[in-house]
């Protein structure tokens, strides 16, 4: 049986690509191997939206190329080929092929005129690299936005909705297989469904996913400000399902540089914030943050520590802006030097750090639902509560949760909080 090597870089988004990619493979006669030296084929699934995805790319990239054995074949796919160049090409002459994100489909048949199988089974839609129990749904591809930083619109093109009965379906799937979380995602996951025909909205696909049987929650993730309706408040209101948690990348706060970046702007994202706080009481939000952008001045970045201090946020992520061909901001100089952006990131950071650590300290005491993602036999176990989202969030370390396995909702009394993570102990004659 020939043997794959499969590494995933970026972001949920792309693993389900990489997911994709071994449905294509592994039913049909191609087994993973854990070491590249072992693999008849590697398979790279790359990010490449800004400069630290793309360094990172090259130099998973670079390794590969010299670990495979002799007869094996590095295939390159992802975000990084529909922006590769010739020259790019030619830096790695030991990449046996790059595939466009739109031939991915074709893997298969690239593969096996390499290493043939003899095999009649069928695909299927994916096989899941993460734990058994919660796993990422994604509802649309690529983006009709123009935020002038970004690439991602000129990478994957504009905003296609999956239809709702193959989203159910997934997810219908995807509880079979033991999923008791779903992450939605989407590249502006509450603009999904405006370019259907069906009327069907965001709302109504939530309502369908609430009625699965066997689905405990139901988290979004990447929504875009100016697509968050009052329809959309209203069925994370009346769904239990729902996790309370908003994932809001505001990008800014300076009204000057939200401009700037074709965003909505600063009363826009303060109302927002309002309605969202007042509509889901007790509702955790997060969101990312970008410094060093071209049109931030030193008064902006101020505003922005200052908006940051409020505390609106439990969790955030800071990245400096990386100037990037195909964006709009491209055309401006990129003024900011490296040093001062990450200056700016490191102490947006510790901000944002005195925050998270007092609204920790606010938990300690309260009881909470956990979902425990990590189950050490004997050892403390470690899980996340309805506000913390897979990969990016806090953990919570749980004692007391012995023998009860992954996926797990157990309810935890809260002891003791560090800056981000917390700690308790499980309360079991309440176990969900
Ligand atoms: S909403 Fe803006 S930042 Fe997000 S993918 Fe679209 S263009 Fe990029």
């Amino acid at each position: 049986m020939p043997t794959l090597y499969l590494v995933s870089l970026g972001c949920s988004k792309n693993q389900v690509d990489s997911e994709a990619l071994l449905g294509l493979l592994l039913p049909r006669g191609y087994s993973l191997c854990a070491e590249p030296e072992q693999a008849d084929v590697l398979l790279v699934n790359t990010c490449a939206f800004i400069e630290p995805a793309r360094e990172e790319a090259y130099e998973v990239i670079s390794e590969l190329i010299n670990r495979k054995a002799g007869s094996g074949k590095l295939v390159v796919c992802g975000c990084l080929v529909n922006r590769a160049d010739d020259t790019l090409k030619k830096t790695f002459p030991g990449v046996d092929a790059w595939v466009q994100i739109k031939d991915e489909r074709n893997i298969f048949e690239l593969v096996s005129a390499w290493f043939p199988v003899e095999s009649d089974s069928s695909p299927v839609p994916r096989i899941r690299i993460s734990p058994p129990h919660y796993a990422y749904l994604r509802i649309a591809d690529g983006c009709n936005h123009r935020c002038s930083f970004c690439a991602i619109p000129a990478i994957r093109g504009g905003y296609t909705s999956l239809p709702v009965t193959d989203i159910v379906g997934e997810a219908a799937r995807l509880v079979g297989e033991g999923v008791v979380e779903l992450n939605v995602i989407a590249q502006d996951t509450s603009g999904y469904g405006r370019d259907l025909d069906s009327g069907q909205r965001l709302p109504e696909l939530l309502d369908a996913l609430c009625t699965i049987d066997g689905i405990q929650w139901i988290r979004l993730q990447y929504l875009y400000p100016a697509t968050i309706t009052d329809q959309l408040l209203d069925v994370m209101t009346r769904r239990e399902k729902i996790c309370r948690y908003v994932d809001l990348p505001l990008q800014h706060i300076a009204d000057e540089v939200l401009k700037h970046m074709q965003r909505p702007g600063r009363a826009y994202t303060r109302e927002l914030l309002g309605r969202i706080q007042e509509r889901l009481p007790g509702v955790t939000m997060r969101t990312s943050m970008i410094v060093g952008y071209p049109a931030e001045t030193t008064e902006h970045f101020e505003e922005l520590k200052a908006f940051i201090a409020e505390g609106h946020f439990h969790h955030l992520g800071v990245f400096e802006y990386s100037h990037e061909e195909d964006t709009p901001a491209f055309s401006t100089s990129d003024r900011v030097p490296p040093g001062e952006k990450q200056r700016r990131r490191e102490e947006l950071m510790l901000v944002q750090q005195q925050v998270s650590f007092e609204k920790n300290q606010q938990a300690v005491g309260e009881s909470t639902v956990v979902l425990l993602d990590e189950c050490p036999g004997p050892g403390t176990a470690v899980g996340r509560r309805p506000g913390d989202a897979p990969d990016v969030d806090n953990l919570v370390h749980v004692t007391g949760a012995e023998g009860l396995p992954p996926g797990s909702i157990v309810p935890v009394r809260i002891t003791r909080a560090e800056p981000y993570d917390l700690y308790g102990h499980a309360e079991l004659d309440g176990i969900v």
